[in-house]
């Protein structure tokens, strides 16, 4: 590595937990960055001091206003900005990708520095294929909106990646069960830290381990793709339809399960009319 960076934006990771996984590599761009911006400067001061690092640090966010990524990316004419988020690899469920939108189009140098990131490493643990995965950042709060969320992802064939939090796991794990049927899943959390711990099950067994206490930290579900899952039975059919049914009329529910569950829909009209019929 040279003794000066060539100005532009240098995309930096930076650790999801464990302050060893910082490379040679990261710690010298951060050393020579004319600047540092941040997602929040008091995490990254955090960082820097154990580094032993002094640098100007600013703020950015995506929504900062533009007057601030313009000056931004004006400094990066003549001077190397390392961008970093708190944990892990900026842009990723992170601020960044509008900065390096900006400074392409005023054709500065962008490159990157790549280190941990939570979801690559989730993967990694849970056992489930990882030919292809989906990132699916993190599910909306709100009821009706996670399930139409997660409606979209039922028929996708690949393995799926979810950020979560300890107090929301319980509620996203049935309605990834509800929505997706009862596949292999993992619940990895606290991913290189002291207390990292990865469970795996079916949906239902991972909903029933966590159902009276949501555990602490930083998790990544994983969800495998659809052909993993064993075929459904009636009992599936019918608490998916359920589900199905407190948000949508009875043909967008039956189309809903029928692809969540990858079978055909011949029947599960009449089942969910019935359903709703209360029979
Ligand atoms: N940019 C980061 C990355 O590259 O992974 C992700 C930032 S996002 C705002 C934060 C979420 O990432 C957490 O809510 C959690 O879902 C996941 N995460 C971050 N660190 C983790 C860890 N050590 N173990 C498990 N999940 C983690």
């Amino acid at each position: 590595m040279n003794d000066t960076l060539l100005p532009g934006l240098y995309i930096v990771a930076t650790p999801i937990g464990n302050l060893q996984d910082v490379s040679r590599r990261q710690e010298a761009v951060l050393r020579q960055a004319d600047i540092i911006a941040a997602e929040d400067s008091r995490v990254t001061a955090k960082l820097l001091n154990h580094l032993e690092i002094r640098k100007p640090i600013t703020a950015y966010h995506d929504h900062s206003a533009d007057a601030v990524r313009a000056k931004l990316v004006e400094r990066m004419g003549d001077e190397a900005v390392a961008l970093v988020s708190d944990a892990g690899t900026p842009l990723i469920s992170d601020p960044g990708y509008k900065l390096v939108r900006d400074a392409r189009a005023a054709g500065r140098l962008v490159t990157t520095i790549p280190g941990p990131c939570a979801a690559v490493a989730a993967l990694t643990l849970a056992g489930l294929p990882t030919d292809r995965f989906l990132f699916a950042g993190f599910l909306p709060s709100k009821a009706k909106a996670r399930a139409d969320t997660i409606a979209e992802f039922g028929a996708v064939r690949a393995t799926l990646l979810f950020y979560e939090s300890g107090p929301r796991l319980g509620k996203s794990l049935q309605a990834l069960a509800d929505g997706l049927g009862d596949r292999e899943a993992a619940v990895t959390r606290e991913i290189s830290k002291a207390y990292e711990e990865t469970v795996t099950g079916r949906l239902s067994d991972l909903v029933a381990r966590y159902a009276d206490a949501a555990p602490k930290g930083e998790i990544v579900i994983v969800v495998g793709p659809p052909g993993d899952a064993a075929p459904a039975g009636d009992a599936d059919i019918d608490a998916a339809l359920a589900a199905a049914l407190e948000r949508l009329p009875p043909g967008k529910a039956a189309r809903e399960v029928a692809k969540a569950l990858n079978m055909a829909s011949d029947g599960l009209y009449e089942r969910a009319m019935a359903l709703k019929a209360g029979e």
